[in-house]
């Protein structure tokens, strides 16, 4: 994937929001004579473009759960907001951002992982389904809810409070995401079955890891300093596979 021509600004998000008929006339503007100068972004727009009636015709037939159907659902019926530029984005927006140029898994398509990175953006904020910092109440409940049983290792000991966890979607299919915060930086922890091929990176101000954990694909972001995120992942690697903790 080549990239945009003109990176000193956020044009994918700007593209992404103009699809989403959140800019005004002007920026809106300004998106149109981008896309002129720049195949990248004139690729993504037109894959935005494709995908929001691919994502509705090929959901259901992905065997989403009933939960994740309505709550697309709903993220797809949701009023269009009028938002600021960049500064209404809120983090769940850049991370797809991150996602969507950093994560997707090698050979995988991907207009998938757009699909993902646009369902991910229509959430006003950093959604979790499931608040809770006890491991043996976020694991549990993803039970029924993804045909994989996610990895949840305590990491208190190492700095890292578990917040909660919810489902997301990358590729078209549920994902387990965990919430971690140190220091008042969240990570979310993407995970599903799979190898993690994708490299770790920075990625607008964004940080990114991948590891494997017995066959799961493991892929972290957040914006806490790389040294303290490559710390996280050795804390998590560190945590023992048996006697429960996990
Ligand atoms: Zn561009």
């Amino acid at each position: 994937m080549t990239g945009c021509v003109e990176p000193e600004r956020a044009w994918e998000l700007l593209v992404q929001a103009d699809h989403d008929g959140e800019l005004d006339a002007a920026e809106a503007a300004a998106v149109v004579r981008h896309v002129e100068i720049c195949p990248h972004c004139a690729g993504l727009q037109r894959q935005f473009s494709a995908l929001s009636n691919r994502l509705r015709a090929e959901v259901p037939m992905h065997g989403a759960s009933e939960v994740l159907r309505r709550r697309m659902t709903a993220r797809f019926a949701a009023p269009r907001r009028r938002m600021g530029v960049i500064a209404g984005f809120g983090a769940g927006a850049a991370i797809a951002a991150g996602l969507l140029l950093t994560l997707l898994p090698a050979g995988a398509d991907p207009a998938e992982g757009l699909v993902a990175a646009h369902v991910r953006a229509l959430q006003p904020g950093h959604l979790i389904d499931v608040p809770s910092s006890d491991k043996h109440t976020v694991k549990p409940w993803f039970d029924g809810r993804l045909d994989f049983a996610p990895p949840v290792p305590d990491l208190v000991a190492a700095g890292f409070t578990l917040v909660g966890g919810r489902l997301d979607v990358i590729g078209a299919r549920p994902v387990a995401v965990l919430v971690y915060r140190r220091g008042g930086h969240d990570i979310d922890v993407f995970v599903w079955p799979g190898e993690a091929s994708a490299p770790g990176g920075t990625l607008r101000g964004y940080n990114l890891l991948a590891w494997n954990d017995h066959g799961m694909a493991v892929r972290a972001v957040s914006d806490i300093e790389p040294a303290a995120l490559r710390g996280f992942m050795l804390a998590w690697q560190a945590v023992p596979e048996d006697a429960g903790q996990r």
